[in-house]
């Protein structure tokens, strides 16, 4: 039977009672989310100064049989925040103290660092050691975490946009309150000279594990970062119809299949490129339609885009040498007879084009955030599926996806990122949270098309919370069962993150 207070007693013995919260404005604060559902107050926040605490913290769950929720710095924002998975589990806030660069390695390009590195801290000590190495940046929360974010699966939009794939070597505490190291961290060695450079050691490779799951909390990683080229010069077209989408996938496929570009392609509709920085000018409380057809020309008129915007970036030893490449591009693109063309320097005025520069060069912006004002009340969701590189299926998932978002009334704001063979379609909710009306139809607008793109066989790659036991209701039943082995296995009382990801560890 879960003793919530002998586990808070016993955790402020460990790690000091200071550092245990159950202050009712603290609470209420950690179980704020952008989601349409209610709010998710934990019963206490927790912040550990250490490996070593967070294992007591473990320890004393399993003994008290209470549920947590690791954080890193709890900026998820669109997919939960930082709240709970579910309501009442005692967030582990990581962030707050455990939040340094243990080393940067200039020599095989790697950094170690703990979950409460924000991406600015990270920026901001490469910048202070001489700027000779470039982290992989997002466009979202500058304040948010290296760590959490690859710990869910993010990514970039430069050649180290694969977040998880670019950690190398992880120390986690298991749900069972054993402490492991992974990849060639494993040895039993003080000295691991390998862990940070080669992912593959003695034995399965357990890393994936770890990543959108609940069976350890990670709290040191190696992450791989890029040498900062001398020079690095964006290209970008602005296509004029909706329907232009089909052509854009066909022109960024061979591009990306021969690396010849090496970043990947942002390919933003007019609202995801334009909502940033403005408010919707059709919207006011009631209104239960999306913004027409006229605002939306109005709107490309006005910053100058069109209905997409697709973005890439080369880099090389200086811009002349890179200039070649770019008219390469350009040529490219053009051929199609509906592109046109903005420059790396008409760009930088541009602050939708210039998010995509900030990115792709490993500088967090917060400009993007600026989605949250679209409309009032700052609820926001990301459903995101993705289309393979095939123009005739990312057009027909296009009309898909618009068509539910007029129905219910959301104004349609999608980014597609483009590699070789897949795009991922990072699908924007943008409304009202304080009208409950329109909290009601954005609910549905996500499981509507949650439901039309499975029919089509595409799933998501990550969930909003509010969302991880539908998504795993659409999955194969074997695939559950093999989850919650797993759960049994290394956290046999679940207690971390109960419910994430929809595994709970039930037979
Ligand atoms: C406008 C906007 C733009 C965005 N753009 C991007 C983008 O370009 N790319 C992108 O990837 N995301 C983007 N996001 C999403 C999001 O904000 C980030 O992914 C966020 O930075 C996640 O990092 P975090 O440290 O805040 O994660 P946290 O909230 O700390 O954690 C994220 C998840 O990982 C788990 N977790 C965290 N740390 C650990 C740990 N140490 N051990 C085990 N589990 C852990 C948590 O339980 C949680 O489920 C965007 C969001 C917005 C609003």
């Amino acid at each position: 039977m879960m003793d919530l207070e002998g586990f808070l007693k016993s955790v402020g013995e460990k790690i000091g009672a200071q550092w245990v919260d159950t202050r009712h404005e603290t609470l209420a604060r950690y179980g704020e989310h952008t989601l349409p559902a209610e709010a998710r107050a934990p019963s206490a926040v927790v912040f550990p100064s250490s490996t070593a605490e967070v294992q007591e913290i473990v320890l004393a769950a399993n003994e008290y049989h209470v549920a947590l929720f690791p954080v890193s710095t709890g900026n998820n924002i669109g997919l939960g925040s930082r709240a709970p998975a579910r309501a009442g589990q005692v967030v582990v806030d990581l962030g707050h103290r455990m939040n340094r660069i243990l080393e940067v390695n200039e020599e095989t390009c790697y950094a170690e660092l703990q979950p409460g590195v924000s991406f600015t801290m990270l920026h901001d000590e490469l910048e202070r050691r001489g700027g000779k190495l470039m982290l992989s940046a997002t466009s979202g929360p500058p304040h948010g975490g290296v760590m959490g974010n690859a710990m869910d699966r993010g990514a970039g939009y430069g050649p180290y946009f694969d977040h998880f794939g670019m950690l190398c070597g992880m120390e986690v505490v298991l749900g069972n309150g054993d402490v492991i190291r992974t990849g060639d961290g494993s040895l039993d060695s003080e000295e691991l000279v390998n862990w940070h450079v080669s992912k593959f050691s003695f034995g399965p490779a357990l890393d994936g594990l770890f990543s959108q799951s609940n069976y350890g909390i990670v709290t040191r990683v190696g992450v791989w970062l890029m040498p900062r080229p001398p020079a690095a010069r964006s290209f970008h077209f602005t296509f004029p119809d909706d329907e232009d989408i089909a052509e854009i996938i066909e022109l960024c496929r061979p591009m990306k299949l021969s690396n010849f570009v090496p970043s990947l392609f942002r390919v933003a509709n007019d609202l995801y490129a334009i909502a940033p920085d403005e408010v919707s000018a059709e919207y006011a409380p009631g209104v239960k339609n999306a913004i027409s057809k006229e605002g939306r020309l109005a709107l490309q008129k006005r910053h100058g885009l069109g209905a997409w915007q697709v973005s890439g970036m080369f880099y090389g030893a200086s811009d002349a040498a890179i200039e070649p490449l770019i008219q390469r591009v350009r040529g490219h693109f053009e051929r199609s007879g509906k592109a046109r063309y903005i420059s790396h320097d008409e760009a930088q005025n541009i602050s939708a084009l210039k998010v995509a520069i900030d990115s792709m060069t490993g500088r967090p912006s917060a400009s993007e955030l600026g989605m949250l004002k679209w409309r009032p009340g700052s609820g926001n969701a990301w459903f995101l599926p993705g289309t393979p590189m095939v123009g005739a299926q990312a057009l027909e998932l296009d009309r898909v996806g618009r068509g539910i978002y007029e129905k219910h009334g959301m104004d349609y704001i999608v980014m597609h990122v483009a590699s070789a063979r897949f795009a991922r379609g990072l699908h924007v909710l943008s409304w009202n949270k304080d009208d409950a009306d329109e909290n009601r139809r954005a609910d549905a607008c996500y499981r509507e098309l949650s439901t039309e793109f499975a029919k089509r066989g595409v799933g998501v790659g990550r969930a909003p919370a509010d969302y991880y036991d539908f998504h795993m209701d659409q999955m194969l039943p074997s695939l559950k069962k093999v989850y919650s082995s797993l759960k049994r296995a290394l956290d046999p009382n679940a207690v971390i993150s109960p419910g994430k990801y929809g595994i709970d560890g039930e037979q």
